[in-house]
């Protein structure tokens, strides 16, 4: 499934953030500190299902978004354990992706 070649989300099912499975660099400014901000699930109208990662870089502030395909039993389940349909930073935490473990 798209996306899922570069990331690991099943540290989203326990409320933590999703691991790159490649190092991230920003493109603009070329910094490794680059940051989870939040995460959230959408229906698309056609009936699929996706998961929005954005991150931002602390070297210049730029954000980006990967938009990673996931089933609808990972949409109905991730919705259930997050109690909503969106998870941020203050809830798993202000971590450096490049540094996360495993
Ligand atoms: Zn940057």
């Amino acid at each position: 499934m798209m996306g899922r070649d570069i990331w690991d989300i099943l540290p989203l099912f326990e409320k933590k953030p999703p691991k790159p499975k490649i190092k991230l660099v920003c493109p603009w400014c070329g910094s490794s500190a680059i940051y989870f901000k939040d995460a959230q699930v959408f229906c698309r109208r056609n009936g699929q299902y996706r998961l929005t990662i954005a991150l931002k870089c602390e070297g210049c502030a730029y954000t980006a978004f990967f938009g990673v395909h996931i089933t609808e039993n990972e949409y109905y389940k991730l919705k259930e354990i997050w109690g909503t349909d969106r998870i941020d930073y203050t809830v798993v935490g202000h971590v450096c992706i490049n540094l996360l473990e495993g």
